[in-house]
């Protein structure tokens, strides 16, 4: 077999055997594929496609990459949650240890920032001194000593999925449902939980455009996910304007800190309440999702979700001290409004044109292996339906250099969209599947 004959195979719009997918995640994670062919082989799915069959194979091939973790030792149910990319998606950060202090452990793999979407891994290592690579024995430990464990795709876990996630990133080839639905469930299969929810983004920051496509992408993973046994639901929600209002990785911590001590935006603790919910619906812990909902907001109230937070910080080597001193955390050196230019109300945010702007302020990656700047970001002072008069804060853009600031400055302007009337307040949670 050639990976040659492969990438034509596909570019020609014809669906590849089982063998023929296993050949090529086999050869690229042992680097006897160069990326120029994995890389001519990604355009060629994202143009032609693959079928229910090859996209299953190709779960199957990432996920079998590496090791695929056996939790049962952690507890008869372990839960897990997956964002598919979105624009101030810190839910993870608030979600995990929210879950855990309900009593459900969560052990999850994470990604890094692909294209405009951040990653949860690079919003975690903001945290000084904070670990993603995990090995297995450490991700199943720390699991049954905390009951929350976040780690990377390593040469342990899912590599093939690492290694293809971070060219993906760099070679515009993210926006597709095969390559999205075997990234995220090769992942979920690797780190061995039994419930997974999934929350599939749509709207203008988010890789699924339009409902319907979140649907199909939606149904794609649910069914990888029942063909291997795991219970698996879908909540799709917006990605119209930006999750909360911080963009941008230390500024998302911060944001999530807030959340957990019940100083956040609501729209972002709805959507960490909905998606948890799910969880402890799923694992058996509540009749239905208005009592999952109850029993985590005890335990925000209560303090014991901030708290296994800490903790969980604490187990992977961060400093937890970032709960009360969020100064801790790096910080940019150039703080600037960007001012509203009418008077009226936000009509329209477009998300993509921030994620880009994070991007640009160097938050992101334009080459794999591109270091970023945790401290850079966007925080939003009004959002949807907002009333503003011109001169006020729109937004406040956090830098740490001029050329990239005014970069920035270019894609946040035209981002705001103004009505003189109050436009209605976009719906949140779409569906669930
Ligand atoms: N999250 C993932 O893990 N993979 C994708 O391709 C998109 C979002």
């Amino acid at each position: 077999m050639r990976a040659v004959d492969i990438i034509a195979k596909k570019r020609q719009g014809d669906a590849l055997t089982s063998d023929e997918i296993n050949f090529l995640i086999r050869g690229y994670t042992a680097g006897e594929i160069p990326d120029y062919q994995m890389a001519a082989w990604l355009m060629a799915v994202v143009f032609r496609g693959m079928n229910k069959t090859e996209t299953a194979d190709l779960t199957m091939a990432m996920a079998h990459s590496g090791d695929v973790l056996d939790l049962s030792s952690a507890g008869p149910v372990v839960a897990d949650k997956h964002s598919t990319g979105g624009v101030g998606d810190k839910t993870t950060l608030v979600v995990a240890p929210l879950v855990a202090s309900a009593g459900l452990p969560v052990g999850k793999m994470s990604g890094r920032g692909l294209g405009f979407s951040g990653g949860t891994l690079d919003k975690l290592e903001s945290i000084p001194g904070f670990k993603v690579t995990l090995s297995p024995e450490q991700f199943l430990e720390q699991l049954k000593a905390v009951g929350v464990v976040v780690a990377s795709q390593t040469g342990d876990l899912a590599p093939a999925d690492g290694k293809l996630y971070a060219l993906r990133d760099v070679t515009a080839t993210v926006e597709s449902i095969p390559l999205i639905a075997s990234s995220v469930m090769s992942k979920k299969i690797a780190s061995g939980a039994n419930v997974i929810v999934l929350d599939v983004k749509v709207g203008s920051g988010a890789f699924m455009k339009t409902e319907e496509d979140a649907v199909t992408l939606a149904n794609t993973m649910v069914e990888i996910g029942h063909s291997v046994g795991r219970k698996v639901s879908a909540v799709i929600s917006s990605m119209e304007q930006p999750l909360g209002n911080a963009v941008g990785n230390a500024l998302e911590v911060r944001e999530a800190v807030d959340t957990l001590k019940r100083q956040g935006p609501a729209d972002f603790l709805n959507l960490c309440l909905t998606v948890g919910a799910q969880m402890l619906l799923l694992a058996g812990m509540c009749g239905d999702a208005a009592e999952g909902k109850s029993i985590l907001l005890t335990k925000l109230i209560s303090g014991a979700a901030l708290a296994k937070f800490r903790e969980w910080i604490d187990a992977q080597g961060g400093d937890q001290r970032v709960v009360d001193r969020p100064e801790l955390l790096p910080k940019a050196s150039i703080v600037e409004p960007l001012l509203a230019t009418q008077n009226g109300y936000v009509a329209a945010i477009d998300a993509q044109a921030l994620g880009l702007a994070a991007v640009a302020l160097g938050g992101g990656r334009a080459k794999k292996g591109d270091p970023i700047d945790p401290a850079v970001g966007i925080v939003l002072k009004a959002k949807v339906g907002d009333r503003v008069q011109a001169g006020s804060p729109l937004l406040v853009i956090h830098a740490n250099d001029p050329v990239r600031l005014a970069e920035a400055k270019e894609l946040l302007l035209p981002a705001v969209r103004y009505a003189g009337v109050a436009p209605a307040r976009p719906k949140l949670i779409h569906q669930i599947i």
